[in-house]
């Protein structure tokens, strides 16, 4: 088996006390490689330290935008750093959020916007949150459209904006959440979505699957990233396909979106300067 968590945060204070023992747990369940998303400036070092001490662990840097408010473009200041450093690393959580209290969609914008450009130049697919604000972010990828395929991460846009999504080059995951019996609705519509396109993730700690789905507790509603197991299964089951099936698609699918390691940490350098 070899499953791939294309988004979890395994740097989260809910998860990082017992980051031993989870890492542990997710090698026995045939989980190799998993996309740890960075947040803000605060948790990027953790991150890459994630990333260094895990053969299996990609790093992913952005500010995600719950935290735009309390760091504003400063908080995009450094990203071009820890990329030049990491040349594997990808570029998330970055993206839109209208569905926060005190948000402030100008200023989510303006850091979504550079964070792409920071992305286009040093040639990184890209990992995007996007909640109640689908306007915005097909306006934002129409300003500064993306050079890598990009991920919309436990996607919950509309169906009818698929299509430009798709044009655009866009990836779309899934998360255990959709599972729950009162998400139907939204993951009936990744049933437009080609086969091709799709991810799976756990959004880990996020993102907590239905109780059936559970393979580890952790409490509090912590989402455990084994429970990416039963993802996998879910997704088969949802779409009527052998597990070994999901198992070789979702591979092939990660390789497609996931374009990081084209240049030299030389020309990442000159890119900058
Ligand atoms: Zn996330």
């Amino acid at each position: 088996m070899s499953l791939i968590d294309a988004h979890l945060h395994l740097q989260d204070s809910r998860l990082a006390p017992e980051l031993e023992g989870i890492v542990a747990q997710m090698r026995e369940s045939g989980i190799s490689r998993w996309m740890v998303n960075g947040t803000s400036p605060d948790d990027w070092s953790e991150v890459a330290a994630i990333a260094a001490a895990n053969p299996q662990a990609t790093a992913g840097y952005g500010l995600h935008p719950w935290k735009v408010n309390g760091h504003g473009m400063a908080g995009v200041e450094k990203l071009e750093s820890f990329l030049v450093e990491d040349p594997g690393a990808f570029v998330g959580e970055i993206g839109l959020d209208k569905w926060i209290r005190d948000h402030d969609i100008d200023l989510q914008k303006a850091c979504f916007l550079r964070q792409i450009e920071i992305a286009n130049l040093h040639g990184r697919s890209t990992a995007i949150h996007c909640l109640q604000s689908w306007g915005h972010l097909q306006e934002c990828l129409r300003e500064v459209p993306p050079s890598k395929p990009f991920l919309l991460h436990s996607f919950g846009g509309p169906r009818e904006m698929i299509g430009d999504f798709l044009e655009q080059g866009a990836y779309f995951s899934i998360s255990g959440y959709f599972f729950r019996p009162d998400k139907t609705g939204k993951l009936s519509v990744f049933d437009d979505i080609p086969m091709d396109r799709i991810l799976l993730e756990t959004d880990a700690p996020d993102m907590l699957p239905p109780d059936n789905m559970v393979k580890v507790a952790l409490g509090d509603g912590v989402n455990h990233p084994v429970n990416l197991v039963r993802v996998y299964e879910a997704y088969a089951a949802h779409i009527s396909r052998p597990i070994d099936w999901v198992i070789d698609q979702m591979a092939e699918n990660f390789g497609n979106w996931y374009q990081a390691k084209a240049r030299s940490i030389a020309d990442e350098r000159s890119a900058i300067e």
